[in-house]
């Protein structure tokens, strides 16, 4: 099927009732007939519900959908896109362990790295498709390599099949955070990466009504008792091996569960998912294309301007578009914001992935806790404005820019 129709059929053959959406099980616990069924769920003999943290009926049908559009063999849904990442990291990670990500990426996993420092786990930073460099950063202790698809906000886009190339030539895996791209541009799977996460709280869910994130295993990684001892007795499940110690594990652990409403809502949105990427797409692209035509003195980054570094390897891997968001450079903080504070469509706020268009200064905002070389690596400047086009009419959010753009500062 494509994938307009797999967004909505997916799973409703076991519908209950008739009814055409799952139902919200918005329940913590789970009764059984008899102890010995119970014994069974736990001791993982017998399929079945016993509590939330745990699994749920709601939310096995948003993973279900979530692993068949990005071609995987099994999704765990989470409470947010970081704590997906979370668990994605740390379900193999143990102190003394290296990460090798690309220094452009999202300025909350940046954070997160920082954070596993005081566990013992390095992460080395290298500049995306530079291939010497990434080659040259793995040592023994390297467990897994880390990547975005479309780095947010820097919009660089990864060559997934020759990192997944390198990375597994060592031995290790490959992990894409794939928010930025979705599944409808991309199946990062199918080009190589291991696991995909995406923060479903962004394009996803898509009208910003929850917060939550999921991980899909391709299940197609060799995980080896010699590099992922970590996988223990798990490894005996061979594909499903990193699936399982997850939900086995850290997740039910840490309780970093989605709740049923959430999984709920994002089923809803997930319906619309291919329309709305489309059009996304469609607007960024003209948005994009008028801005660098009409104001020399911005400087606009979009994967599908032929101005940018990363257009080529971005035509040759995504399918359907060049992704909703777009930066641009204005000259100065005060011009940035002059021309944020001017905009009457688009909302302020540190969100990306809405159907409404949403603007950003990432500086001060999301990359606020980064360094200066961090801040470089991850192309965010003093003046950089991101831009996440929504599905307005896109003639109104031109005349918009076109305003704010001549009545901002100079
Ligand atoms: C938003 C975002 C995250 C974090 O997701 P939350 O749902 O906000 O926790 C991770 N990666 C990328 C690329 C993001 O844009």
């Amino acid at each position: 099927m494509g994938f307009n129709t797999d967004l909505l059929h997916i799973g409703v053959s076991e519908k209950k009732q008739g009814a055409t959406l799952p139902p919200i099980y918005q329940n913590s616990a789970f009764f059984q007939e008899v102890a010995e069924d119970l014994e069974g769920i736990f001791a993982g003999k017998k399929m079945g519900y016993c509590y939330s943290r745990v699994a749920n009926p709601t939310v096995t049908f948003f993973e279900e959908r979530i692993a068949k559009l990005e071609g995987g063999i099994g999704a765990v849904a989470c409470a947010s896109g970081m704590a997906a990442l979370s668990m994605a990291l740390l379900n193999i990670l143990e102190a003394g362990d290296e990460i090798i990500s690309s220094a452009s990426i999202y300025g909350g996993t940046i954070d997160l790295f920082r954070d596993l420092e005081a566990f013992g786990i390095k992460t080395k930073y290298v500049k995306n498709n530079d291939w010497d460099e990434i080659e040259n950063a793995f040592t023994d202790k390297t467990k897994l390599v880390f990547a975005e698809t479309i780095g947010n906000p820097c919009l660089d886009v990864t060559d997934i099949k020759k990192l997944s190339e390198i990375a597994h030539s060592h031995g290790v895996v490959l992990i894409i955070d794939n928010t930025t791209a979705t599944p409808y541009l991309i199946k990062a799977i199918k080009h190589g990466a291991d696991v995909v996460i995406n923060s479903s709280s962004k394009y996803i869910n898509g009208s910003s009504n929850s917060i939550s994130g999921i991980l899909v295993d391709g299940g197609h990684f060799k995980w080896t008792k010699e590099k992922y001892s970590v996988l223990g007795q798990h490894l005996k499940f061979g594909p499903f091996a990193y699936i399982s110690k997850l939900r086995a594990g850290l997740y039910r652990n840490i309780g970093v569960c989605l709740s049923p409403l959430n999984a709920y809502l994002n089923i809803i949105g997930l319906e619309t998912l291919g329309l709305r990427m489309k059009k996304q797409c469609e607007n960024a692209s003209i948005l994009a294309n008028w801005l660098e035509g009409n104001y020399p003195d911005i400087k606009v980054n979009y994967p599908g301007l032929k101005s940018s570094f990363w257009h080529e390897i971005a035509k040759s891997q995504l399918e359907g578009g060049y992704g909703g968001i777009i930066t641009i450079r204005v000259g100065s903080k005060e011009k940035a914001f002059s021309v944020i504070n001017n905009l009457k469509i688009p909302y302020i706020v540190s969100n990306i992935g809405d159907t409404k268009t949403l603007v950003v200064h990432p500086a001060s905002t999301i990359s606020l806790h980064s360094s200066p070389k961090e801040l470089e690596d991850a192309g965010v400047y003093d003046d950089l404005i991101r831009i996440s086009v929504g599905i307005e009419d896109v003639e109104d959010i031109i005349e918009d820019f076109k305003q704010a753009i001549e009545n901002s500062n100079k």
